[in-house]
C-alpha cells in the first residue's frame, strides 16, 4: 500500500514513491548545535522517524541525508559569549544530540552531513549563481541571492510577493515572515569571528546556502522528498528552491513534508514563559524516554500537538498495558487449537493499522486497532478462548505495529541513566524528581539480591521480613512481580 502523504508543494495528498524505483532519497533538515534540543525539534526529528519506519515496513529502501548546522549567527554568538572557538562548542551540542535521538530511539538517517565539512560545495554553488547573474557582492563582501533572478519565488509556501521591494537585503539567517529580501548566500568576515579563506573572499556560509549544497551534493540535483518543522518553509525551505533550482533548472524536491509546531498546555513553547523544556528535562522528571516517544508520536504529524503531562501520563500507562500484554502473551500456556475469531480480528487490526499510516501517517487512527486487539485478546486469555494457534497472529501485528511505534521492548533504564550521569556532570542534580533519585540509589546487584532474599524468607515462611524488603523495595520506586516463574522486578 503506497504512502500518500500531503505535499506542501502541490498543496495535496501525492503518493510518495521512488522516483528511480528503487531508493528513495530524502533530505530533513537537521538541528541547528548551539543548546541542546527541546521537545519541539525532537517532535519533528520523531515525525520524520515515523515516515522513514513506515516506509520502510513497505518494503522502500531509503537513502536520508540530515545536516548539521554547526556554524550560524547564534553558534557564533554563543561561542563568542563562553570564550571559545565554534570548533570547541559545538561538539558537545552533537553529541548531546545524537544521544538524544538514540534515547528516543531515532533511527539515523543514512548520511549525516556537517556543514563546516562542505564549505567548498557551497562556495562552488555561490560561485555558479554568480555566473548566471543570481548572486552579487557588496561592498563589505558579502554575497546576496537576487530574489528577482527567480520568478517561481513564494511557490512552496503560496506566499504572494508582488509587494516586494528589489534589491532590499537582509542578512540574518533567520528572518521575519513576509519579509522576502535578497537574502545572505556568504558573510564577509566580522573581526574576530571564524571564517573561510574561499574564492569568494574570507567568511562565512549563510544557513540556506548549507542545505541546497549537502542535498544536492548527497542526493543529485532532483529528490524524492524534503522534510523538515512548519517554520522552515518560509523563508529557508523557499530559499533552498531558488537557489538549487536557479543553479540547475530543474525540480529540486518534488514532495515537501513539513511537521506542524507542538505547543505545550496550548501555548508556544518558550523559555520566558517558563514552560519550555528538553528531553533531558523530562527524563529528569522521571518520564519514561519510550512514554516520551510515543507521546510525541501519537498525534499525527499535520495535526497541532499540544503536548501536556496528563498527555504524557497517558502514554506510560498505554505502554504498561501493551508491554503486559505482550508479556502475558509470550508466557501464559496455552490450550491447543486456532480461534477464527481472533485470527480475524487480528487481520482486520493489521489492515486498519497499515491503512491508517498508508492515509498521511495517521498514527492516532494507526495506534486505536492495535489497542482495541490488545482488549479482545485479554478477554479471550480470561474466558480460555485464545489458543495455542492465535499466538503468532496477535504476535505479528504487535511486530508491525512495533516497527513504527517502537516502545514495546523496556529500554528506559538506559536513557534514564544517561540523563542522571549528564545532571550529575552538569550540576543539575536539584532538577531530579525526588522518586527517581530514590529509584537509582540501588544497584541493579542490590536489587537483586534483596529479591533473592525475599524469596528465601517466603520459603522460610519469615513474612514479616519478605514484606519488609518488599515495602524497602517500594519506597525506593522497584516494583515486584510475583509469576509462576519467580518474581520480577523494574523501576516504576
Ligand atoms: P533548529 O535546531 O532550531 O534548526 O530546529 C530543528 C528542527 O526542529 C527544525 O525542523 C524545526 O522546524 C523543528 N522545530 C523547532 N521548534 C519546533 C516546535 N515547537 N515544534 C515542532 N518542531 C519544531
Ligand atoms: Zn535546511
Amino acid at each position: 500500500m503506497p504512502l500518500r502523504l500531503f505535499n506542501t508543494l502541490s498543496g495535496q495528498l501525492d503518493e510518495l514513491v521512488p522516483a528511480d524505483g528503487d531508493v528513495l532519497r530524502m533530505y530533513a533538515c537537521g538541528p541547528t548545535v548551539y543548546d541542546y534540543g527541546h521537545i519541539g525539534n525532537f517532535r519533528t526529528f520523531l515525525q520524520v522517524d515515523v515516515l522513514r519506519r513506515f516506509l520502510k515496513l513497505t518494503g522502500i529502501r531509503l537513502r536520508h541525508v540530515m545536516n548539521i548546522t554547526d556554524v550560524d549567527d547564534k553558534i557564533i554568538r554563543n561561542a563568542a559569549a563562553a570564550g571559545i572557538p565554534i570548533s570547541e562548542y559545538t561538539p558537545r551540542y552533537v553529541d548531546a544530540f545524537f544521544e538524544d535521538l538514540d534515547s528516543l530511539r531515532v533511527e539515523h538517517p543514512e548520511q549525516i552531513a556537517r556543514a563546516t565539512q562542505h564549505i567548498p560545495r557551497m562556495v562552488d554553488l555561490i560561485q555558479r549563481l554568480a555566473a548566471v547573474g543570481a548572486a552579487y557582492q557588496t561592498e563589505d563582501g558579502s554575497w546576496y541571492f537576487r530574489l528577482s533572478a527567480f520568478p517561481a519565488y513564494g511557490k512552496l509556501s503560496k506566499k504572494d510577493l508582488s509587494g516586494m521591494e528589489d534589491g532590499a537585503r537582509v542578512d540574518v539567517d533567520e528572518y521575519e515572515k513576509d519579509s522576502a529580501r535578497d537574502f545572505a548566500l556568504w558573510k564577509a568576515a566580522k573581526p574576530g569571528e571564524t571564517a573561510w579563506d574561499t574564492a569568494i573572499g574570507r567568511g562565512r556560509p549563510g544557513w540556506h546556502i548549507e542545505c541546497s549544497a549537502m542535498a544536492m551534493e548527497y542526493l543529485g540535483d532532483s529528490f524524492d522528498l524534503h522534510a523538515g518543522g512548519e517554520d522552515l518553509m518560509f523563508p529557508h525551505h523557499e530559499n533552498e528552491i531558488a537557489q538549487s533550482e536557479t543553479v540547475t533548472g530543474k525540480p529540486f524536491a518534488r514532495h515537501w513534508m513539513h511537521v506542524r509546531f507542538l505547543l505545550v498546555d496550548g501555548r508556544k513553547m518558550s523559555k520566558s514563559e517558563g514552560n519550555f523544556y528538553t528531553l533531558r528535562d523530562l527524563l529528569l522528571k522521571g518520564y519514561k524516554a519510550s512514554a516520551i516517544r510515543l507521546a510525541l508520536i501519537s498525534v499525527p504529524y499535520r495535526h497541532q500537538l499540544n503536548f501536556t503531562f496528563d498527555g504524557l501520563t497517558e502514554a506510560t500507562h498505554a505502554i504498561e498495558r501493551l508491554r503486559t500484554f505482550h508479556d502475558r502473551l509470550t508466557q501464559t500456556t496455552l490450550a491447543a487449537g486456532e480461534n477464527p475469531a481472533l485470527q480475524e480480528g487480528a487481520k482486520k487490526a493489521q489492515a486498519e493499522y497499515m491503512a491508517a499510516l498508508s492515509n498521511d501517517l495517521n498514527t492516532a487512527e494507526a495506534r486505536a486497532p492495535i489497542f482495541e486487539l490488545i482488549r479482545t485478546a485479554n478477554t479471550a486469555i480470561d474466558r480460555g478462548q485464545f489458543l495455542a494457534g492465535d499466538r503468532e497472529a496477535i504476535l505479528a501485528v504487535l511486530r508491525d505495529f512495533d516497527a513504527v511505534f517502537d516502545v514495546l521492548e523496556d529500554r528506559d533504564a538506559e536513557p534514564t541513566r544517561r540523563a542522571l550521569a549528564w545532571a550529575e556532570q552538569a550540576g543539575k542534580m536539584s532538577e531530579v524528581a525526588p522518586e527517581l533519585l530514590a529509584a537509582q540509589s540501588l544497584t541493579d546487584e542490590e536489587i537483586e539480591a534483596l529479591v533473592a532474599e525475599r524469596t528465601m524468607a517466603k520459603k522460610q515462611r519469615n513474612f514479616a521480613r519478605a514484606d519488609q524488603i518488599r515495602n524497602q523495595l517500594a519506597e525506593n520506586g522497584i516494583v515486584l512481580e510475583d509469576s509462576k516463574d519467580g518474581v520480577r522486578w523494574k523501576r516504576k
